[in-house]
């Protein structure tokens, strides 16, 4: 079944915000593949959806922190909508227990810098090279790449601190890319979203309604998957082609400081 449309990979489309930019990206007309690990009910929900209202999609399943299921889930991408013109890397996981920097164990270490930072690293080195050969060829004419990484990047939580490493290290990944592929004209963007109303945050929920109604987000509200998707559809749509390496923060303006 492969496809006349620019194609995209999101990864962790099943859910939040991935579904969200999945969603967005078909009305961009996009086709999209829909890499989910373990949620297939919630996956087959994005990909029908897409199709009723006349999109195209495909269901990929596999584990980003896993090094087979990786290559698997790139090639079963090409192999059903013959190539990649967008790669978003959104999959990421919060550790499975909020534990002091100084109680936090080896394996919540491996766990979440496999899935954040490891991943993202990987992936898109399959996939960006594969894109500079599909551009030489004219398979592809405008390849971009996507990082969804986090206000984590730069904020500290204390009880976290491996999520926060491995969203630090995926914008260093984000940054390295841009650099690297500015040549083969692929631009690389990074999307840094704040506090965004999804199932990541639902055990935390009352705390961050509590710090957003006291004005820790400017804009006092939560972000949605809308908020991030209008981003990726811009750069889906080939918008901000000159701003490689571009950070785009999705958070209401959470930086600002104010003394
Ligand atoms: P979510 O609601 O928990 O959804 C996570 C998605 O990733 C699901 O589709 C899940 O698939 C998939 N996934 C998890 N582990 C995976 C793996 N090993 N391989 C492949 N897919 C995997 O999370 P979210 O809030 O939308 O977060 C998406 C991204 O935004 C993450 O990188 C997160 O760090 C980042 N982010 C979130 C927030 C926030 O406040 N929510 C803020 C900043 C950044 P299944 O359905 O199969 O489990």
């Amino acid at each position: 079944m492969q496809t006349q449309k620019p194609t995209a990979l999101v990864t962790g489309a099943s859910r939040g915000i991935g579904r969200g930019i999945a969603e967005g990206l078909a009305e961009e007309g996009y086709a999209v593949a829909i890499n989910y690990v373990r949620n297939r009910a919630a996956a087959e929900e994005v990909a029908d959806g897409i199709r009723n209202k006349g999109g195209e999609s495909l269901l990929v399943q596999g584990d980003v922190g896993d090094r087979e299921d990786r290559t698997r889930i790139v090639e079963e991408t090409v192999r059903d909508l013959g190539r990649i013109d967008l790669l978003v890397n959104n999959a990421g996981i919060a550790p499975k227990v909020r534990l002091d920097i100084l109680e936090t164990t080896e394996e919540s270490f491996d766990y979440v810098l496999g899935t954040n930072l490891k991943a993202q690293y990987f992936i898109t080195q399959d996939v960006a090279k594969r894109m500079i050969e599909w551009k030489k060829e004219g398979v592809v004419e405008a390849p971009r790449i996507v990082f969804i990484t986090s206000i984590s990047a730069y904020a500290g939580s204390r009880n976290r601190t491996e999520y926060c490493i491995s969203k630090a290290g995926a914008s260093m990944t984000a940054m390295s890319y841009a650099m690297r592929l500015a040549e083969e004209g692929i631009p690389v963007f990074e999307i840094r979203p704040g506090l965004t109303q999804t199932d990541m945050v639902e055990k935390v929920k009352e705390k961050y309604d509590r710090l957003i109604s006291e004005g820790v987000v400017p804009q006092r509200r939560w972000g949605y998957p809308e908020d991030v998707a209008k981003v990726v559809r811009a750069i889906g749509r080939g918008d901000l082609d000159f701003s490689t390496g571009e950070v785009i923060e999705v958070a209401g303006g959470y930086f600002l400081k104010e003394l």
